[in-house]
């Protein structure tokens, strides 16, 4: 298979539930955890996807596979690919390096039981883990058959981000990297390619961002939630601004999403590496 560029974007979502962000200021009893988001959104996403001959990556969390195990059949049966965002959706550093690992461990064996299938891509919760501030991480991913990574957001961002990490498909500490994609602007990286920012920033210049990528002959990789894109995302128990972070213009992401699906060639990293 050919996967030109220009025209390759890797597509990845993370798989968690609607409040599963963890920002600052709630924790999970104060919200209604009975409204399931997920499964819907998982249905309309593996559909559209198949409909325009796309593939994606799609980081389950732990939890919800064990709680919705038909989400990762609907995903392989889209030919896209499994992988990993950790089991409980904890940052790195509230872990620790043992807890790390368990959580790692049992995200894994929940993927590979439901899936039938060895997990090879992980991506940690909020972006949490770096070679300064986790350096174990990538250890521990090494020790436990990880191929790749792609928890790398190398702009500023609400947990931190790593601002002058290298932004293209590389070899880090051992294992290959798919950092989330950024744009230079006067030397200041802004994220283009996900979440929060594919919501609000401009058609014009996700493009943008996206033609950086093509000329320097790499494929961007792009990153979304389902909530990202779901015009039913409930509110959390924050205010305006918080929410807005949240769920802001959600509504009309999902017209956004299928404008760049038309105009790209989405796929997996697993299609990507085995190109
Ligand atoms: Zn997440």
């Amino acid at each position: 298979m050919q996967y030109p560029i220009p025209n390759t974007c890797i597509l990845t979502f993370d798989v968690e539930e609607w409040y599963h962000g963890a920002y600052p200021g709630y924790d999970y009893s104060m919200l209604n955890t009975d409204i399931v988001r997920v499964v819907p959104m998982m249905k309309s996403i593996v559909g559209i996807l198949a409909r325009n001959n796309a593939t994606a990556t799609f980081f389950v969390l732990g939890e919800v596979a064990q709680k919705h195990p038909e989400i990762v059949k609907m995903i392989l049966d889209g030919g896209n690919e499994v992988a990993s965002h950790g089991f409980h959706h904890l940052r790195a550093g509230i872990l620790g390096e043992k807890g790390f690992a368990d959580d790692l461990i049992h995200s894994k064996e929940i993927l590979e039981s439901i899936s039938a299938k060895k997990i090879n891509g992980f991506r940690a919760a909020n972006f949490s883990i770096s070679p300064q501030k986790t350096p174990w991480a990538f250890d521990t991913l090494k020790k436990l058959d990880f191929e790749y990574d792609s928890s790398i957001f190398p702009a500023i961002a609400y947990y931190g981000g790593s601002p002058k990490a290298n932004r293209y498909i590389h070899n880090l500490a051992g294992i290959e990297e798919y950092p989330l994609s950024a744009s230079s602007i006067l030397g200041l990286r802004v994220a283009f390619s996900g979440g929060f920012y594919f919501r609000v920033m401009p058609k014009f210049f996700i493009w943008h961002g996206i033609k950086h990528y093509w000329k320097n002959n790499f494929p961007p990789v792009l990153y979304l939630h389902p909530k990202d894109i779901d015009s039913q995302t409930p509110s959390l128990p924050l205010g305006f601004i918080k929410n807005f972070t949240h769920k802001g213009l959600a509504d009309k992401a999902f017209a956004k999403f299928e404008y760049f699906l038309k105009r790209c060639k989405f796929v997996s990293i697993e299609k990507w590496r085995a190109k």
